[in-house]
């Protein structure tokens, strides 16, 4: 059995309005939408609620304070370079991950056909098996907990751990 000198929890959260003229990317991956999320990078609201989740483990600075959205070199930056960086201070620190549990907050688009594959995504850029990674596409059901002229929010939480 292996032994854990030590297990960190983390917890990540990002949301961002749906706006024309943009592309949707959610944890990497491209979604067909007539909008997409606004935002100074790629404004992958998943992969960057999993970056605070993986930074936060740490008690490590958070992504905006990280990868600030006042850099020019940050534009329109694609997000995995930020999960990829994230990842360096994880193993920096001597851990690694054990598994990621996602939420998409979302009414419009519909992600349910694109869950799996947004998923099977997330499990390549953390280098885990994708039976350790969990992703769930909930909408509001008219609660107005999403804006009602579009957002997206996630919820991303994390298990690492280093081992002795
Ligand atoms: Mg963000």
């Amino acid at each position: 059995m292996t032994h854990f000198a030590d297990i960190r929890t983390g917890l990540g959260f990002d949301a961002h309005r749906l706006a024309a003229g943009r592309r949707l990317v959610l944890g990497g991956v491209a979604i067909p939408c007539d909008r997409g999320l606004a935002g100074h990078s790629d404004a992958d609201v998943l992969l960057h609620a999993l970056c605070d989740a993986l930074l936060g483990a740490l008690a490590q600075p958070d992504i905006g304070a990280r990868f600030p959205d006042t850099d020019p070199a940050l534009k329109d930056a694609d997000s995995t370079v930020f999960v990829r960086k994230a990842l360096v201070t994880v193993t920096g620190f001597g851990f690694r991950v054990l598994n990621a549990s996602c939420v998409l907050v979302c009414d419009q688009p519909k992600l349910a056909a694109h869950a799996d594959r947004i998923r099977l995504r997330v499990a390549e850029l953390l280098a885990i098996e994708p039976d350790r990674v969990g992703l769930s596409a909930k909408t509001t059901e008219g609660t107005q907990l999403a804006l009602p002229d579009g957002s997206i929010a996630a919820l991303v939480s994390v298990l690492l751990a280093r081992e002795e």
